[in-house]
């Protein structure tokens, strides 16, 4: 296994640029996730990262040698793509077997490498069957049984999971957390699913139009986020926010008021906009006395029944409020509700995006 160390990596297709002066350290076993919206590079950064993109700036190295230039089979990565790419003519035992033969592995060695990698991911019932024959959730153990038989240093995953349906999914993701507490091997997982960002990540990547926008824990990235970018892309439903007046060093949204640090540079007047998460929202009926301090009043637009929870769109002017309450609430469509939060749950931002309090 190994660390993963990136230095100024920039790649262009043509005169379009896909990435854009990206650092990063990946430590020895880590679990790393790069997210993102839809284009912001973060599978061109994995297949650079694999060899698998040609030229680009920059310089990459995996266990502390460079191989900028090296050959994807000199890099000592296994990578998993969201198709599967298994040999539709081979059986699963074959479909394992076969970048082994290739790099002459000899056959005691493949048939033990094979029989552990069936066993660890529960293949041992079809290792004779041809992909046709199995369930879209087998394919995909054997593809992550192609790389793991490879013995790499680095697992690379391309999205491995969006072709699978939502419960597969989410048993595949905790069958993918305990193989990396197996394997202690690095991992690098493209996802744009912020669950299983979420849930598997030992650090997040998170990107944007080829730049990297903060590298953090999960946890920190949910309470701490850098931007307004990292705060509405992690974390479902998504962050509120609304535009704020900049006041006498304070962001006021109604009667809510934030104190700012005072050494931010916001000039008075500046244009803010605070944001707060739906579960950081209390909603409560209305009393009918006009809003108290530190509460805003309107009205429940839509409410969402879930089961495990409610989520009530509370409409304040012309800003619609997402607020996520328990599933049992006697609150209603139709009815007044008083919002409160508590004040160290708000978060601020600047003009540019940029977090004013973390
Ligand atoms: P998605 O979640 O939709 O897969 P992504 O974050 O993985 O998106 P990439 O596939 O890395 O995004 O693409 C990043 C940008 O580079 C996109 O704007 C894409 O159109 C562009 N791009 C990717 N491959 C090529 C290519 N071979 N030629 C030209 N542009 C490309």
């Amino acid at each position: 296994m190994a660390s993963v160390t990136l230095r100024k990596v920039d790649k262009f297709y043509g005169g379009f640029q896909a990435l854009r002066a990206v650092d990063l350290d990946i430590a020895d076993g880590e679990f790393v996730v790069f997210v993102g919206p839809s284009g912001c590079g973060k599978s061109t950064l994995l297949r650079t990262i694999a060899g698998l993109e040609g030229s680009f700036s920059g310089s990459i190295a995996i266990g502390g040698k460079d191989v900028s230039r090296a050959a994807p089979s000199d890099r000592g990565v296994a990578m998993v793509f969201q198709s599967y790419a298994l040999y539709p003519h081979m059986t699963v035992r074959q479909n394992m077997d076969f970048g082994m033969r290739v790099n002459k592995v000899d056959k005691a060695e493949r048939d033990a490498r094979i029989a552990n990698a069936a066993r660890i991911l529960q293949l041992e019932p079809y290792l004779d069957r041809k992909p046709a024959a199995l369930s879209g959730g087998q394919r995909q153990r054997v593809a992550i049984g192609r790389a793991i038989v490879r013995e790499p240093q680095v697992f690379l995953f391309d999205e491995p999971l969006s072709n699978l349906d939502a419960k597969l999914r989410v048993q595949m993701r905790v069958e993918l957390e305990a193989l990396h507490r197996q394997l202690r091997a690095t991992m690098i997982y493209v996802t744009h699913d912020q669950v299983e960002a979420m849930t598997m990540a030992d650090k997040i990547v998170v990107l944007n139009e080829g730049r990297i926008e903060q590298i953090g824990k999960p946890l920190d990235l949910y309470h701490r986020p850098a931007s307004q970018f990292v705060a509405g892309f992690i974390g479902s439903p998504a962050m509120n926010f609304f535009r704020a007046a900049h006041e006498n060093g304070a962001a006021r949204y109604g009667r809510f008021v934030v104190p700012l640090p005072a050494a931010e540079p916001v000039a008075e007047g500046e244009a803010i906009t605070i944001g707060v998460r739906p579960e950081h929202v209390k909603a409560t009926k209305a009393t009918g006395g006009g809003p108290a301090a530190g509460t805003v009043e309107g009205g429940v637009a839509v409410k969402e029944t879930l089961g495990d929870e409610t989520i009530l769109y509370v409409d304040i002017g012309a800003d619609r409020w997402t607020v996520r309450v328990e599933s049992e609430t006697p609150i209603e469509a139709g009815d007044t509700v008083a919002l409160s939060i508590q004040p160290r749950k708000l978060h601020v931002f600047d003009a540019s995006g940029k977090a004013l309090i973390q």
